[in-house]
């Protein structure tokens, strides 16, 4: 009756421990079961009925009604983790769906629905039966998706991602339900226990909240990814926070000065209009903090304000350019940070025009344009296109279906594995836009950092294959250089060309790395049933039979991975065919096996660092572990353990690059870990890494060692700085005690001169 809870978990051992914990809270909770309780489900369900915004006939509420009960009947008996009953779950969901996402009634039945035929008694053809096909086959999709992320085989996983994906082009409300659903979950986070939170939360931050960014849900993105930073991490996300709250007052008063004069100059043009003070949500503050490595105070537009105009659908773009005047003719705006998404919106629906201007006291302040449609469809993605679709010119929506046209495309192609798959995918779902023109003026959309050859391979694969080069507004460009926003492209092809192995690094699209890899596929199939043919001859010669065991002989003795490997070489000729002697070669691989067969005994983990540094969450707590080279932790950094096969754990910054990847695919395998604290840490050195650049200017490498070695007293273990035309670049490699020595140092060399940049850099 609580399977709910651990659909989200992976191993029997988690399965065990929900169903233990649960039951002894169900055993608690019996009682609190009241009128009260009854009371606030009827609340939650009235508000819901509130919440749908569209017309909604007589039959429509029967049928909500009945959706409604039949939840309230099949979770009668369930109650979340929190102790809640459960049906306050579907209820948010629906709530949702139809407030924050602007869906209609058949969603909102689904959303009442969705946990029913996988949790409870109820089959899908009950639902079939009640409430039609419809509102079945999104069920349907909404079960078989829910347990994408269960799998602890990562191939698993992906597949069932791109089985999720399948059903986002049949209908993509199965998706939007399923983003409802993850929210709510999200938000009420808080009672499920840390493990768990950590593995949902970056489940959240890999795939949900792109999918939600590239859907065009922004507002609901914005919470997935600050709600996910809440959990992963904690203490930078409490930091912002209440940086916000501080500043809020005098932020407030800011951009009251900001508006005043624009409000004025609109009101006295006519405009109908409302501005709104845009917060900028953690997530990004945290990410522009670490990215451009700044205080909070310097992150350069926290101020945000975004003018919303009443405007008929004819003169949109009109107004929109009138109010930009107007906030030009009181600041300056910066030219580089113009975005104009009203000429073209974005592959997701996206309408809106940006601006960054400069603000009184020195300040910039970014501006965004829009109408009241645009906003809409930017709160609730393309939910809200529907409602618009027959006012909207004719191809508007078409750039939608171009996505879902080209996540189809990946989906069929049928050589890639699901793991790649899955990786294609996220750069696709990664991915900002540019715009560029071909030859003969049409726009084309392209992910942003596309290469001249992802264009080519955009047009066609066999143009892509072929391509040599491009006129790139009349100058010559090679394959790998990079397109810009309005570059006008003519792809240059010779029937001679081949495609190199290195060509997979000069594509990004999705498309043009299936092609490229399916190339290659083939060049080496046909090359392996030549190696095979050689080596079928050379047995023949030989007069040795032709065994999958003296493949295996061979394989070993090439220190190859397979038979196709060995095939392949052979062809290659990387392997001389003239000087293989399989006699000798499969009679010594003989004498090694025998000699494997005495008992081997294990190595043991290495642990590099005494075992009292970091302290490992009770289970786990006698483990080795030792540090993860990616990220290097120190103390005062936020940390996990993650169990490896033969290593113990390894211990990795929550902000790690692999971190969201490791928990995501391998939550189960995540443990909570602490730094220990007291004179075992505070006395232990730790190895960290620096990042020092700037220009170039005499004796600009000892000013940085003797703050180090001689202010600071640090042991430096190795500096290597480079310069070149004037700049300067390089790493130091120094042995810290813990964050703050760390972030002394990288002040320390900040003050000596405002010519260095400094930052703190993973060791590899
Ligand atoms: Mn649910």
């Amino acid at each position: 009756m609580i399977t709910r809870f651990y659909s989200y978990l992976g191993s029997n051992r988690i399965k065990n421990y929900f169903w233990e914990n649960s039951y002894l809270s169900l055993m608690v909770l019996k009682e609190f079961n009241t009128e009260q309780e009854n009371k606030e489900i009827v609340k939650a369900y009235q508000q819901l009925l509130r919440s749908i915004r569209r017309a909604v006939t007589k039959e429509d509420k029967a049928l909500i009604k009945s959706a409604f009960k039949l939840a309230l009947e099949a979770h009668k008996n369930m109650r979340r983790k929190s102790g809640e009953p459960y049906i306050f779950h579907p209820l948010a969901v629906a709530q949702i769906c139809a407030e924050e996402i602007g869906l209609g009634v058949t969603s909102v039945i689904c959303a009442l629905l969705h946990d029913t035929v996988e949790d409870t008694e109820i089959t899908l053809e009950l639902v079939q039966l009640k409430f039609g096909e419809k509102v079945a086959r999104i069920i349907d999709g909404l079960t078989k998706i829910s347990g994408v992320f269960d799998q602890p085989d990562r191939s698993i996983q992906a597949e069932n991602f791109k089985k999720m994906l399948l059903t986002l082009s049949d209908d993509v409300r199965v998706i939007l339900i399923k983003l409802a659903d993850r929210l709510h979950n999200m938000r009420t986070l808080d009672s499920m226990s840390p493990k768990s939170q950590l593995k949902i939360a970056s489940e959240t931050a890999y795939v949900y909240a792109p999918l939600a960014h590239r859907l065009g849900l922004y507002a609901l993105k914005s919470e997935l990814e600050d709600l996910s930073t809440k959990y992963l991490q904690t203490e930078n996300y409490t930091f912002v926070k209440n940086k916000l709250s501080e500043t809020k007052i005098q932020r407030n008063k800011y951009i009251r000065t900001f508006i005043d004069p624009i409000e004025e100059q609109m009101e006295n043009e006519g405009f109908n209009f409302e501005i709104k003070g845009r917060p900028k949500s953690i997530h990004s503050i945290l990410n522009k903090m670490k990215s451009q490595n700044v205080q909070f105070e310097e992150v350069y537009d926290l101020f945000a304000i975004r003018i919303i105009i009443d405007s008929e659908f004819e003169r949109e773009k009109s107004d929109c350019w009138r109010v930009y005047s107007i906030v030009t003719d009181n600041y300056t705006p910066n030219p580089d940070r113009l975005r104009d998404w009203v000429s073209t919106p974005k592959a997701n629906g996206y309408e809106s025009l940006h601006t960054t201007v400069m603000g009184p006291k020195g300040r910039w302040v970014e501006v965004q344009i829009r109408t009241k449609r645009m906003d809409e469809i930017a709160e609730k993605g393309f939910a809200a296109h529907w409602k618009y679709k027959e006012k909207a010119a004719a191809g508007q929506d078409s750039s939608l279906e171009g996505w879902i046209g080209r996540v189809r495309e990946i989906l069929e192609n049928p050589d890639a594995t699901a793991l790649e798959f899955l990786d294609d995918f996220k750069l696709a779902l990664y991915a900002d836009e540019i715009f560029v023109f071909t030859p003969k003026g049409d726009l084309k959309k392209m992910p942003a950092n596309a290469t001249v050859l992802d264009f080519a391979f955009d047009i066609h694969s066999d143009i892509g294959l072929q391509c040599i080069g491009a006129k790139l507004n009349n100058k010559l460009v090679p394959i790998n250089h990079k397109l810009n926003n309005g570059d006008q492209v003519e792809i240059l092809t010779s029937s001679k060309q081949k495609p190199g192995e290195e060509w997979s690094n000069f594509v990004i699209t999705a498309k043009a790395k299936s092609k490229i890899r399916e190339y290659f596929k083939q060049i080496r199939l046909k090359a392996s049933s030549m190696g095979k043919e050689i080596l079928e001859r050379k047995f023949k010669n030989a007069k040795i039979s032709f065994t999958s065991d003296a493949l295996n002989s061979l394989i070993k003795f090439y220190k190859l991975k397979s038979v196709s490997d060995l095939y392949y070489q052979l062809a290659q000729e990387t392997i001389d065919r003239t000087k293989m002697d399989i006699e000798s070669i499969l009679a010594n691989e003989h004498n090694k096996i025998s000699d494997q067969n005495q008992p081997v005994k294990p190595k043991p983990a290495i642990p590099n660092v005494p075992n009292d540094v970091v302290v490992l969450s009770e289970n786990e707590a006698a483990m080795e572990y030792g540090f993860a080279k990616c990220c290097n932790p120190i103390p005062g950094d936020e940390i996990f353990g993650f169990i490896t096969i033969g290593e113990g754990v390894k211990i990795h910054r929550t902000s790690c690059s692999n971190a969201v990847a490791l928990m995501s695919n391998y939550g189960y395998r995540i443990i909570k870990a602490k730094w220990a604290g007291g004179a075992a840490v505070s006395q232990k050195g730790f190895l960290s890494s620096i990042r020092v650049s700037g220009i170039d200017s005499v004796g600009i490498v000892s000013i940085i060692t003797d703050i180090i070695s001689k202010q600071l007293n640090i042991n430096m273990k190795s500096i290597s700085i480079s310069s070149n035309e004037g700049t300067f670049e390089g790493n130091i490699f120094l042995e810290v005690h813990d964050t703050q020595q760390l972030e002394n140092i990288i002040n320390a060399i900040k003050e000596a001169s405002n010519l260095i940049s400094v930052q703190r850099v993973d060791l590899n």
